[in-house]
């Protein structure tokens, strides 16, 4: 059931992206661009990451690239789970991809990567090399050290390279890139003074640090570049100042062989500075950084800053700042972006919130996920589509109770199977928590999550909102609908239970205690000091500290963790939250737990020690867990004996109702409903979806 028009109608100020370009050996059939992206699959699930990349391909994208592929197993970056192209035996899986990409006439890009000082080796536990001996540089502090690479481990690597480059032609790529980006690369290592301090030919002057990159680049280019086009992925800014890669000097380096690579494809180091979340970095941050770049090199130039609006785009192009518009999130969160460009259904792209969910995919080893895009790693396993769904297979009609991202995720996919929907919503605003906490400090782009589906539901004849109704279980059995969703949310608990205190807090109920809904409704707290117990350890007491101190308040923000925020690296912003947090003079008291509450005090033990103290505040705000709202669920259910008299067939609880999680499971568990609920055995009942099975060899 297409519901993408193939008509061609798009304002002609977008024609400016739909033209084609030429990129080496091999042409671009537009300006858009899927940059290399990580998604948790890699090796591990090849038919999966195939099948997901097929997608953005079908999507419009004339480019189409896998994420880093490890050339070499002296280079692993376990436990991140990618693409590896070790030899021969690699190719087969990487053929699959590159041969879906094409089947919807998009060129197939393959990220050739070499970690050097940032892999660890864990899986192949041999001796990483790097230009100067130093501690492997990750995510976490490895305890090892790689160790300096000699002449001839230089002259190994670029073999390696070379014949991993030859291996992807045969795999069918179209474009294999020389990646020296993100501070993830040995080549970007060799760029970096913080990297190399080599006093050899490949250290010291730009000259020297240059030379490996120049050799990599000609020797990619003489065994594949009469096919495929070498594009070259380069750090601008490590945004370190003078201790590493700054914009002047990059500059420099792209100077000096500017016309090597077919394309250049630019980026910030590291990965958390290129790929920052909405709260900490706009639409388009990065282009300070690459305005210019274009008049170094008469070579296409493609750049990233979380694009999703086609103006922005097209201006890029016109301005002459870009030539491709690169983008990894915005093709996560809607594989069909170019297409509604083509077919002038702007108003139907599905923005990127940038809330960084699909990083943790590759951080928790786990398939991609994204909060806006519930069929994201899902369209192999799960045969999820983004924009397509089968039809209805009856004619019931269904309520859905509660109008937060699962409940309008559910209508929305119900709906467009074809099924008459009715979504009550108790509250006069659609949208729950994604247009509550759009209002809190830095999340205002995540209104996006019911904004997009407020307006497509609005398009279907066949979904009504009720707002302003909250629901009871008499109403369910007067109203006429067969199949009950109660989507109705969770509530934030001012009783203290959390991760560390899994039962209430002695005292908690005798005393005033705010909670996160509390002052998203409007209570202030009392007086002038407030102090926030955070012991849910994702996004939410962080905000609920900056928003405070933004108002003015003395904030002391106490958590069991050793950083605030803590779950927030898998999203690569604890760092910037925490930076926040300190210069808005936020006192922070980490490694400590709530033991009791008592008149504006709160007493709090060192999780080590057991070292007893006392916080007094004039206000105390718990962020500590949710409780589910399923007080309608559960009462229903008791009347269950009245059901078939008044026609109710089912009831289900689905979202943060049945157990609180993030907005991506809650959009997910609504897509999962509307998938799901009118066949019982969509999928082998052991393992209700595909997976890759190891092939064992004798
Ligand atoms: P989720 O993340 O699972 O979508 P939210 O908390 O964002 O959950 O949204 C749940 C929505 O359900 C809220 O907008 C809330 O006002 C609404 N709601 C809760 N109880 C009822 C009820 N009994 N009748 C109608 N709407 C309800
Ligand atoms: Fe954007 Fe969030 Fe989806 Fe990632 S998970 S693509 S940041 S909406």
């Amino acid at each position: 059931m297409p519901q993408i028009r193939e008509l061609m109608s798009r304002p002609p100020q977008y024609d400016i992206l739909f033209e084609p370009i030429q990129i080496g050996p091999v042409t671009a059939k537009n300006r858009f661009y899927q940059v290399p992206h990580c998604n948790g699959m890699g090796y591990r699930d090849p038919s999966a990451a195939a099948e997901m990349r097929a997608v953005k391909a079908e999507g419009g994208w004339a480019v189409v690239c896998t994420e880093q592929t490890e050339i070499h197993p002296s280079s692993d970056i376990n436990p991140f789970i990618e693409l590896r192209i070790w030899d021969e035996r690699d190719i087969p899986m990487l053929a699959k991809m590159a041969g879906r990409i094409h089947e919807f006439g998009a060129l197939a890009g393959l990220e050739l990567a070499y970690n050097g000082a940032n892999g660890p080796n864990h899986y192949s536990r041999e001796v990483p090399i790097a230009p100067t001996t130093m501690p492997v540089v990750s995510f976490t502090y490895e305890p090892l050290h790689a160790r300096a690479m000699s002449l001839q481990d230089i002259r190994d690597l670029r073999r390696w390279h070379k014949e991993a480059a030859l291996r992807g032609r045969k795999a069918g790529f179209d474009l294999i890139y020389v990646y020296a980006g993100h501070g993830i690369s040995f080549l970007h290592h060799f760029l970096s003074r913080k990297f190399n301090h080599r006093t050899d030919e490949y250290g010291g002057s730009l000259t020297n640090r240059v030379r490996l990159l120049k050799e990599v680049i000609e020797e990619t280019k003489d065994a594949v570049g009469g096919d495929c086009a070498v594009p070259c992925r380069i750090s601008l800014d490590e945004l370190m100042g003078s201790g590493g890669l700054e914009k002047a000097e990059t500059e420099d380096m792209i100077s000096m062989i500017a016309e090597l690579p077919d394309l250049w494809d630019v980026c910030l180091a590291g990965w958390e500075n290129d790929s920052q979340t909405s709260r900490f970095g706009e639409e388009g941050r990065q282009e300070e950084y690459f305005a210019g770049i274009k008049n170094l090199t008469s070579k296409p130039v493609v750049g990233v800053g979380r694009y999703t609006t086609p103006d922005r785009m097209a201006s890029l192009l016109r301005s002459g700042k870009l030539d491709m518009i690169g983008c990894a999130r915005p093709s996560i969160a809607d594989p069909f972006l170019p297409k509604k460009i083509e077919t002038g259904d702007v108003e139907d792209i599905r923005e990127c919130i940038g809330c960084n969910i699909c990083v943790t995919g590759d951080f928790l080893m786990s398939p991609i996920r994204c909060t806006q895009n519930p069929s994201m790693g899902e369209e192999w396993r799960r045969g999820w589509h983004p924009e397509y769904i089968r039809t209805k297979q009856s004619n019931d009609a269904i309520l859905i109770v509660g109008a937060g991202p699962c409940g309008l995720e559910a209508a929305q996919m119900l709906g467009k199977r074809g099924y008459n929907v009715a979504v009550a919503e108790a509250k006069l605003r659609l949208g729950g928590r994604a247009y509550r906490e759009s209002l809190l400090p830095g999340l205002a782009a995540w209104r996006r999550v019911a904004d997009y589906r407020i307006q497509q539901i609005r398009k279907l004849p066949n979904v009504d909102f009720f707002l302003d109704s909250d629901i009871s279980s008499d109403d369910l059995l007067e109203m006429d609908f067969g199949r009950v969703c109660i989507a109705t949310g969770s509530h934030w608990r001012s009783d203290g239970v959390g991760h560390q205190s899994t039962k209430p807090i002695r005292g908690a109920s005798h005393h005033p205690i705010l909670t996160p809904e509390d002052l998203m409704e409007g209570k202030n707290p009392l007086g002038k000091s407030v102090v926030v117990w955070d012991d849910d350890h994702y996004y939410m007491g962080g905000v609920v500290a900056e928003k405070l101190a933004d108002e003015g308040f003395e904030v002391c923000l106490v958590t069991s963790a050793s950083e605030v925020s803590t779950w927030t690296k898998n999203t690569m912003e604890q760092h910037f939250i925490q930076k926040r947090l300190l210069e808005k003079e936020v006192r922070l008291c980490l490694n400590q737990c709530v033991s009791e509450v008592s008149q504006n005090c709160l007493h709090t033990s060192c999780v080590y020690t057991g070292k007893i103290d006392r916080i007094e505040a004039d206000s105390m705000i718990f962020v500590t867990s949710r409780s589910p709202i399923d007080k309608l669920y559960l009462s229903i259910c008791r009347r269950k004996n009245e059901w078939a008299d008044r026609g109710l067939q089912s009831v289900s609880l689905i979202g943060d109702a049945l157990a609180p999680a993030t907005i991506a499971h809650a959009v997910y568990a609504g897509r999962k409903f509307a998938e799901e609920f009118d066949s019982q055995k969509l999928n082998n009942e052991l393992v209700p979806f595909r997976r890759e099975i190891t092939q064992l060899i004798n």
